[in-house]
């Protein structure tokens, strides 16, 4: 224990936990649908915006569909307008992308660090910590982020699914890092948002899991993962 509270070694996921990355998609989709309905054809926004949803949910709703779509996000969302139109009975056009591509730029100009994420990396450093980002998607797309954001310094290691080649809850990705950093599952938390491949996947090889409930909304009815622990933001781990 570098500090009475705290571990040898610490797994941070990046989005929603460092990253606020994901909230309130919907925002950017009605704004892109606005934007483009009269270009595609649609008979309004809203329908468009419907299509969307159902195109978006469909390819989010199955673990291995997922899986492949979260490791190339630029031609997901393509898809997902394609798929949207075709449901439309709309013609394909160079506006298709356009739309895609409009949603991935609003969507990253909207990442930020949460209040107070970038100083509690650099507190668990001067604390002595370990630390290592644990982050699924794809290489570009992650290491952009991490750049972007100068979060290199602060980790000893940084393992991305796309560049690793396993993600999250696979064990061979929390056994990677933990060899990376020299440290036993019992000397490590891990830290994130996503309740199976961030909570579910370390306590399976044995690592102290704390959930990142931003939102505040509790533990979604029906789940069977118990997080070790709850917390509201990355900062909690040294307020
Ligand atoms: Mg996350």
């Amino acid at each position: 224990m570098a500090d009475g509270n705290l571990p040898a070694a610490l797994l941070v996921d990046l989005d929603d936990t460092i990253l606020d990355a994901h909230r309130n998609p919907d925002e950017a989709w009605v704004s892109v649908c606005r934007e483009f309905a009269g270009r595609l054809g649609a008979a309004s926004p809203e329908d468009l915006h419907t299509a969307i949803i159902e195109s978006r949910d469909w390819i989010w709703g199955d673990p291995e569909r997922s899986r492949r779509a979260r490791l190339n996000m630029t031609g997901t969302r393509r898809v997902i307008v394609r798929r949207a139109l075709e449901s439309l009975r709309l013609p394909y056009s160079a506006a298709t992308e356009a739309m895609a591509d409009r949603f991935t730029a609003l969507r990253d100009q909207a990442i930020r660090p949460f209040p107070g994420a970038i100083d509690t990396l650099q507190r668990l450093n001067e604390a002595g910590i370990r630390l290592a980002v644990l982050s699924n998607g794809d290489g570009p797309t992650q290491r952009g982020k991490i750049e972007r954001f100068a979060l290199e310094g602060y980790f000893d290691h940084i393992q991305i699914e796309g560049e690793f080649g396993v993600g999250k809850p696979d064990e061979r990705a929390f056994r990677n890092a933990l060899a990376a950093l020299g440290v036993e599952p019992e000397e490590a938390w891990m830290v994130g948002d996503n309740l199976q491949a961030d909570i579910r996947g370390a306590q399976q090889v044995g690592i102290y899991a704390i959930w990142v409930d931003s939102a505040g909304a509790g533990l979604p009815e029906g789940t069977l993962v118990r997080p070790d622990r709850i917390i509201g933001a990355l900062s909690d781990l040294i307020a």
